[in-house]
């Protein structure tokens, strides 16, 4: 895709569909867009909440460090760190499964924190709405998922907008963008 830093946010947008990124970071308004995907909008909210600093005012939680892994190429922030309990935590405002990019998200902040010398023992992802609390297994705990991860960011690498076509009409028949995407299976 670039040479620039791979945002962490934008790695969920990817699996949903690389086309997604572009109108993402373009930063419609999407509450006001007629359609919408609830796996595209539910992550917006809540870190709205992050990035103003007022989910806590514990010393031990540390909230929206900025990050960068030289070794994936990736850059964001993560949500919540707890310095006592070395835990990471990214918070979702509803969680109905632990998708693949969920975790992956989790686990750019995790290499992030590690280059910045931080500590983290554990991970979790905390569904805000019914304040459901889901522990992920570390990548070294994990070896399928961490090899999916590694190739994630390989594809990302090599995106190339000319060769991208969307296959997957369900997709499109749930994304926000699809009014304005020319990529649309719908349109074909
Ligand atoms: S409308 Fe389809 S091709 Fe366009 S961004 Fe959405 S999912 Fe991707």
């Amino acid at each position: 895709m670039s040479e620039n830093p791979i945002a962490i946010s934008n790695l969920n947008d990817f699996i949903f569909c690389p086309v997604s990124i572009y109108f993402h970071s373009l930063d419609y308004d999407t509450e006001k867009m007629t359609y919408q995907n609830s796996d595209q909008l539910n992550g917006t909210a809540v870190h709205t909440t992050v990035d103003s600093g007022t989910y806590s005012s514990k010393k031990s939680m540390l909230q929206s460090i900025t990050v960068y892994s030289e070794k994936y190429n990736l850059s964001g922030k993560i949500d919540l760190y707890d310095s006592k309990k070395f835990q990471l935590i990214e918070r979702k405002k509803k969680v109905h499964k632990i998708y693949d990019g969920y975790v992956f998200q989790v686990y750019a902040q995790y290499f992030g924190l590690l280059e910045l010398g931080y500590r983290v023992d554990k991970f979790t992802i905390h569904s805000i709405d019914d304040n459901k609390t889901y522990p992920i297994p570390l990548p070294s705990e994990d070896n399928i998922m961490f090899s999916k991860f590694e190739n994630l960011i390989d594809s990302i690498s090599d995106f190339q907008f000319d060769d991208f076509k969307q296959s997957n009409i369900n997709k499109c028949n749930r994304c926000i963008y699809e009014p304005l995407c020319s990529f649309s299976a719908l349109k074909e």
